[in-house]
């Protein structure tokens, strides 16, 4: 056997699994033998499935010990399984799921981690000290956009302890249905992340004046009353309104922006860094531009971190509705409760509906990327994406918008409903008080947010070397065999909790490359 031939390598997920994806960097040539005599009758580019055995017309193809499709046709073993030879099962109904059977283990508390973070009045802790303007509609962007280029070049250098001045710029506002039901969505959204717990409870609002986002609405009374109680004032937030009629010209909206800024960027940056528990971490997790080996390396490591912050007594979420829609037997079982197995029902019962008023279903998830990448279909897809969730218990649900914090769930794993949107999903979870994101990718995506710091992780060592600039870790040494999913887990908590201290810089901050929020907006435009 040459050295090329003991090279070739597969890995299986469960001993159950019918087929395995080719690991080596370059897939691997017809004529290749694995180290257990299997023979590759075709070419197998890197992370899609060869088949284990011969699998007969119908067979049920198994990955993840989950059927991901079932045969079109008679398969050899050793043939390369690709999307065009299997059948997709159907979504499973939302009937008879087994409601918190699982019941794992409890998990040894893990103690003694801290991070150094801003305390917040509300208890959240932020991990980064950002003044954020909030806007109630496109129509000010622009002039925000320009109101923001100004603090920072003249303000904030001044205030050594603010790290960034962001405008919340959107494109709700106005032209939209606002009183239809699910225009809650959005407005919440918005809301919410102005409440995010880096923006240190300081809220100011620039709004144009006609439109039907009115200030009012997006911040009723007694909505924000962190700031009423440091301003003594029961006004609500500071809003500029650029249609006022004190306005002269362009110059005079841009000074009273700049002027509204000053006393919040002066208390914020009195605020300083405090040392707090690791349970302070609110972290949401997300994959974007997956593959094969998302649901082999990245995924399983940031399983494993998730489950280290519950046990820390942190705060995890995991999100992306279609891409968990296949496993939702697997989470009803973890539910710690039947009301939060119920719950969970709800939100995917809501997003089948929402996707068959588009006329499809979770199957126009996948991407032409992903299928290049070896996923050949959102069943798959969603077996890889579901293992972040790690294995503590679903202890709370939050629909699209809501809060942590409103609903009194500030700790262990939660799953908030998103879309799988990478923008999307990341805005959403800032809704809900994320203050640190992680984000695996095995395609490759440059994602990162203003608001909070986006630590990326790497599926396949190859991605690590040529984005070594842009990926933070590298789980795809797990395939190369040079470390554990423990190994990489363990290193990714412990880079969460220097990134949250301000200590380390994670790539996408060091190039400020900032993805525009995306509100999800189920309701009509007009
Ligand atoms: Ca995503």
């Amino acid at each position: 056997m040459s050295a090329v031939m003991t090279d070739a390598l597969y890995i299986r997920m469960h001993d159950s699994d019918n087929v395995a994806i080719v690991a080596n960097d370059g897939g691997l040539k017809s004529g290749s033998v694995f180290a257990d005599g299997l023979t590759l009758v075709d070419n197998v580019p890197q992370g899609h499935k060869v088949a284990l055995t011969d699998l007969p017309k119908g067979t049920a193809v198994l990955r993840y010990n989950v059927p991901i499709g079932y045969a079109l046709r008679d398969i050899p073993a050793g043939s390369w399984v690709h999307e065009r030879l299997l059948e997709m099962p159907s979504a499973r109904t939302l009937d008879n799921l087994p409601i918190a059977t699982a019941r794992p283990e409890p998990m040894p508390p893990l103690e003694g981690y801290t991070f150094e973070g801003y305390r917040n009045v509300d208890g959240s802790v932020g991990t980064r000290n950002i003044l954020a303007i909030t806007t109630t509609v496109q129509c000010v962007a622009g002039v925000v956009d320009f109101a923001v280029r100004r603090i920072k070049a003249e303000l904030l250098p001044r205030f050594t302890n603010v790290d960034d001045v962001v405008g919340l710029e959107h494109s709700y506002g106005c032209g939209v249905a606002i009183d239809a039901p699910d225009a809650i969505i959005p407005i919440r959204t918005l809301r919410n992340i102005t409440l995010n717990p880096n923006f240190g409870g300081e809220v100011m609002v620039v709004s144009l004046g006609c439109e039907k986002l009115q200030p009012e609405r997006l911040f009723p009374p007694g909505v924000v009353p962190v700031v009423d109680k440091r301003s003594n004032s029961s006004q609500g937030p500071d809003v500029v309104c650029l249609q006022s009629e004190n306005h002269v010209g362009f110059m005079s909206m841009i000074d009273a922006i700049v002027q509204t800024a000053l006393p919040h960027l002066e208390r914020l940056n009195a605020r300083r860094r405090e040392t707090v528990p690791a349970s302070a971490l609110v972290v949401g997790v997300q994959c974007g531009g997956s593959d094969a080996f998302s649901g082999v390396t990245a995924n399983p490591a940031v399983g494993f971190a998730t489950d280290l912050l519950v046990r820390a007594g942190a705060t995890v979420m995991f999100s992306e509705t279609t891409e968990v829609r296949d496993g939702i037997d697997q989470l009803t079982a973890r539910a710690s409760t039947p009301e939060v197995a119920e719950a969970m029902t709800r939100e995917m019962a809501w997003y089948d509906a929402y996707l068959q008023k588009g006329l499809v279903d979770r199957s126009a998830n996948t991407t032409p990327g992903n299928k290049k990448g070896g996923l050949s279909n959102i069943v798959e897809k969603a077996m890889g994406s579901i293992v972040k969730s790690g294995t503590a218990p679903i202890s709370g649900v939050l629909s699209p918008g809501e809060k942590l914090r409103q609903k009194g769930l500030m700790q262990g794993l939660i799953y908030a409903a998103t879309p799988a949107s990478d923008f999307i999903c990341g805005t959403l979870q800032l809704a809900a008080g994320m203050n640190l994101h992680v984000f695996t990718t095995g395609r490759g995506t440059p994602y990162g947010l203003a608001e909070v710091p986006v630590i990326k992780v790497a599926t396949r060592t190859d991605l690590a070397r040529r984005w070594h600039d842009l990926m933070d870790i590298n789980a795809g040494r797990i395939a190369d065999g040079d470390a554990s999913i423990a190994d990489v887990g363990w290193e990714l908590f412990h880079l969460m909790l220097e990134v949250a201290s301000g200590r380390k810089k994670t790539w996408a901050e060091h190039w400020k490359l900032h993805n525009a929020l995306v509100l999800f907006n189920p309701a009509p435009i007009t």
